[in-house]
C-alpha cells in the first residue's frame, strides 16, 4: 500500500476566453477560487472595459478579480502594454513578441512579473518551428535579465507534447504551464487529463495547469468543474494535489476479518458528508493538507501496513474493530459503535490540522 498523502500543491488556473468574464457570475468566481482555482487567464484586447461580473464590476487595476490573480492574455501585440500594465500576476504572450516584451516589461518592477509564452495550437508538423522560436525568445528574454519564465505550448498529439515539454524543461530549463481542454466524449477526456498530466509531472516536465475550457463565449460551469476535478484527482495521484480526503483500503487476504467494500463505501460517505460540513463553515479540507484515511481487514497487519495514513478502521475478532491513528491502535470498540467514534476522531484531527495551520 502506498502513502499518497501530498508532498506538495500544483498551481491551477483557469482560461477565460474574451468575453466570457462579463457573464461569469460573482459566486462562481469565488466558489472556484474555494475550490482550488489559484489565478485566471483573461484575454484582453488594446481597448475595453474589464468587467467581473453584470453585478460587480473587477477593478483590473488591481490585477485581482474577486480574490483571484488575472493572468492577461493581449490578444493582438498592441494589447500588449496594456496588458503588462494592468498585471502583477504575469501576462500569457505570443513568443514571437520578444522584442515587444522587452520594451515594455524589461524596466522597473515589472521586470519580475511572471511571463508565460504561449504558443498557438500546434501540429506536431509545426512542432520543431515552434520549439525554435521559443528557445530564441527565451535567450533574448534572459539577455534581458527578465527571467520569470513560463512556457505553455498546447499540442494535441501525446508524443510530441511529451517531447515537446522535456525540450522545455531540460534545454530551456523554463517553468513550464501545461493545458487540459477538452475534446470528444468526457470519457475520452479523463484519460487525456490522465495521461497527458499524470506523465509530464511524473516525469518533472511541468510545473502548472491551465484548464482551457471548449467554449469560447460563455464559460460552461459543468465543463470548468470537471475539468479541474480531472486536474486535481490525476495530481493527487501523483503526490502533486491535496485532495480534501483520501480513502484507502487494502488488499485483503485470508486474515480480512471485515467487509472491506461496505466499511470502505461507508468511510467515504462519511468523508464527503464532513467535507461538505467543513465547506460550509468556509473551511476547505485540502487548504489543512487533507486527510488520508485507511480501511484495513484486519487489526494484526492493517494499522502497521497503513501508517501512512492519518487514521483508519482496521476488523478484529468477535464482531470488534480498532480504529488506529498514525499506525498505532488507539481503540477497539464493537463494529455498531466504529464509525461513531471513527467520525468524531476525524473531526478531532482536521480541528487539529486547521490549528497547526
Ligand atoms: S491488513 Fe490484514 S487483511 Fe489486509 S492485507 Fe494486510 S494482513 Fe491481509
Amino acid at each position: 500500500m502506498s502513502d499518497n498523502r501530498i508532498k506538495e500543491k500544483t498551481p491551477i488556473h483557469l482560461y477565460m476566453p474574451e468575453g466570457t468574464l462579463p457573464e461569469t457570475p460573482v459566486w462562481w468566481l469565488e466558489d472556484l477560487r474555494g475550490k482550488g482555482v489559484d489565478a485566471l487567464w483573461i484575454e484582453i484586447r488594446e481597448k475595453g472595459k474589464i468587467i467581473a461580473s453584470p453585478d460587480t464590476a473587477g477593478n483590473g487595476e488591481t490585477g485581482r478579480i474577486h480574490g483571484l490573480p488575472v493572468i492577461y492574455r493581449p490578444l493582438t501585440e498592441s494589447a500588449l502594454e496594456r496588458a503588462i500594465g494592468l498585471s502583477s500576476a504575469g501576462v500569457a504572450v505570443d513568443p514571437r513578441w520578444v522584442d515587444h516584451l522587452i520594451e515594455h516589461a524589461g524596466t522597473g518592477k515589472k521586470r519580475h512579473l511572471p511571463l508565460y509564452l504561449t504558443s498557438q495550437p500546434q501540429s506536431p508538423g509545426f512542432l520543431k518551428d515552434e520549439l525554435e522560436i521559443l528557445a530564441l525568445s527565451v535567450e533574448k528574454l534572459r539577455s534581458a535579465g527578465l527571467v520569470n519564465l513560463f512556457s505553455h505550448i498546447p499540442v494535441a498529439h501525446s508524443t510530441a507534447l511529451y517531447n515537446a515539454y522535456g525540450f522545455l524543461k531540460r534545454d530551456l530549463e523554463v517553468q513550464t504551464i501545461v493545458g487540459i481542454t477538452p475534446h470528444g466524449e468526457e470519457r475520452d477526456l479523463l484519460f487525456q487529463g490522465a495521461l497527458h498530466i499524470g506523465s509530464l509531472f511524473y516525469e518533472g516536465f511541468a510545473d502548472a495547469v491551465v484548464l482551457i475550457p471548449r467554449n469560447r463565449t460563455l464559460l460552461d460551469r459543468h465543463e470548468a468543474m470537471g475539468l479541474l476535478g480531472i486536474a486535481k484527482r490525476t495530481l493527487a495521484t501523483i503526490g502533486r494535489y491535496p485532495l480534501g480526503y483520501s480513502v484507502i483500503s487494502c488488499p485483503m487476504c485470508g486474515r480480512c476479518e471485515i467487509d472491506i467494500p461496505g466499511m470502505t463505501e461507508q468511510v467515504e460517505r462519511l468523508m464527503q458528508s464532513i467535507e461538505i460540513e467543513y465547506r460550509e463553515k468556509g473551511i476547505s479540507l485540502e487548504n489543512t493538507g487533507g486527510i488520508t484515511v485507511a480501511v484495513m481487514g484486519c487489526n494484526v497487519n492493517g494499522p502497521g501496513e497503513a501508517k501512512g495514513a492519518d487514521i483508519g478502521i482496521a476488523g478484529g475478532r468477535g464482531g470488534s474493530g480498532t480504529i488506529f491513528l498514525k499506525g498505532r491502535a488507539h481503540v477497539t470498540l464493537p463494529e455498531k459503535d466504529l464509525l461513531d467514534e471513527f467520525s468524531k476522531l476525524v473531526r478531532d484531527l482536521i480541528d487539529e490540522k486547521i490549528d497547526t495551520r
